[in-house]
């Protein structure tokens, strides 16, 4: 799961291919034969059309399906044979012939396969995803999170062994997100089986994040099955929010946060809270609860800001103590820096500036801006939560990036938390990738460093 794109135009993540007219259409032509490739698809090379259907890896481009890991680049595969369309589960083999995995096959992407299953007998139908979700479904029930919280994920794609498929739930309604052309292929099975095991009200689909492009998919948001409730709510940890499943960011509620919005809740008594980016209020409110003196909350998006002030109503809590700022949180930071405002707890918690490393210089540079603004706006002794749900900023490198920023700012701090998603959001062991979200609790030091 991921932050929508930075409102900031500095910021602002590239939109990738939003050229749907070149999709691979049904024609029958292999797809190195397609004129209109995508600007940035890879050209995969076409075997014969009339052999049977298949991905040869190159010689030695076989070790991280080894490894288990799901995804296959266009640059490992030596040819694709048969005359296969985007969306169908292909055999993976090795140089030598043998079958390592099945995979769904994507020409538009530059994931070229998205591995299903790594067993030479195992069929890829629809038993296969009833089984998938059943093993999803069971693990969140092992997580005994429907105490406390009516929202989890249920299905975390490539780490529940179905890559691009995301579910989530809000109650009784599911909201489902396809990501890859072959979760698209499946998705009305998986939606009867979800149906079927869940029995909500409403599976909702909120596929329109800007990632589908590159994958060369349309977006879609709608009604797949059953009726959208007027008003959907999540509960967690006992506090009501409302979800804005149709028009709110990713599925409508960034779940991913929940242990670490609680954690603030236990740490917010009687301090000034400053939470940046704070959607419809996640982080303000557990603060709020936890017995905050003020807490100001910004974020550039009107809409999520009228939903956190009815969010605060809805749980009774004080709104004298409530502030919100609709405003870019880049200049706002340095507003109320030369107002030397101060606070003694801060959370910075950015949409993704990196959705891959290949935007990770740039990114550095805004989350290093943003982490030395705060360190400055805290009072000594005061809290950092800091996050980066990036893709392609790894844990080490957002560490260096927030200790070059206090570097910058004159304070010492340090490290009492390592965060990362809730255990909804388990990560697959052979894929890392999994593993966006990471956060950091800081401590500053009583003093700044000398002049
Ligand atoms: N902390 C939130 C989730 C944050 S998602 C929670 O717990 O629910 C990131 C948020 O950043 C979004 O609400 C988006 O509207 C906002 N945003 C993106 N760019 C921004 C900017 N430059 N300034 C202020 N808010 C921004």
């Amino acid at each position: 799961m991921t932050r929508q794109k930075s409102s900031s135009a500095a910021h602002r993540p590239s939109q990738g291919n939003r050229d749907f007219r070149n999709r691979i259409q049904r024609s029958g032509k292999s797809p190195g034969d397609q004129k209109n490739t995508p600007r940035g698809a890879p050209q995969i090379p076409t075997g014969s059309a009339t052999a049977p259907s298949g991905i040869l890896l190159k010689a030695g481009r076989e070790k991280s399906l080894l490894r288990r890991h799901p995804w296959i680049f266009s640059g490992a595969i030596e040819r694709v044979d048969g005359a296969p369309f985007s969306g169908d589960t292909l055999p993976v083999r090795d140089g030598a012939g043998n079958v390592l995995a099945r995979a769904a096959y994507n020409p538009d992407s530059q994931i070229s396969a998205r591995v299903w299953s790594f067993s030479k007998t195992e069929k890829v139908d629809a038993e296969f995803f009833r089984g998938r979700i059943a093993d999803a479904l069971a693990a969140r029930n092992g997580l005994n999170l429907a105490r406390d919280s009516s929202g989890m994920r249920l299905i975390h794609a490539e780490s529940d062994g179905l890559p691009g498929l995301i579910v989530d739930q809000y109650g009784d309604v599911l909201v489902m997100q396809i990501g890859s052309a072959g979760a698209e292929r499946w998705r009305d099975t998986c939606a009867d089986m979800l149906q079927e095991c869940c029995k909500p009200a409403c599976i909702y689909e909120r596929s329109d994040s800007d990632s589908r492009a590159l994958e060369g998919l349309e977006p879609r948001n709608g009604v797949l099955r059953g009726t959208l409730p007027d008003n959907v709510e999540v509960v967690e940890n006992d506090l009501r929010f409302r979800v804005d499943v149709a028009a709110g960011q990713k599925t409508g509620f960034y779940l991913d946060q929940r242990d670490n919005r609680a954690l603030t809740g236990t740490l917010a008594h009687d301090k000034d809270v400053l939470n940046c980016f704070c959607y419809t209020g996640g982080f303000s409110l557990y603060a709020l609860r936890g017995g905050a003196k003020s807490v100001l909350s910004i974020d550039a998006s009107g809409e999520a800001l009228r939903i956190a002030a009815e969010n605060l109503a809805n749980n009774g809590l004080d709104s004298s103590r409530a502030e919100w700022l609709e405003a870019d949180v880049f200049l706002a930071l340095r507003t109320l820096r030369d107002q030397n405002r101060k606070f003694d707890l801060i959370i910075l918690d950015p949409p993704k500036f990196a959705p891959t490393a290949a935007f990770a210089e740039k990114a550095a540079r805004g989350y290093k801006d943003i982490n030395l603004l705060a360190f400055k706006l805290l009072r000594p002794g005061g809290l950092l939560f800091t996050y980066s749900c990036s893709g392609g900023i790894s844990e080490d490198l957002f560490q260096k990036i927030v200790a070059g920023a206090a570097l910058d700012a004159g304070v010492d701090a340090q490290i009492v938390h390592y965060l990362h998603a809730s255990a909804d959001h388990p990560v697959l062991l052979s894929f890392p990738e999994g593993a966006y979200l990471k956060g950091l609790v800081l401590r500053v030091a009583q003093s700044v460093h000398a002049p």
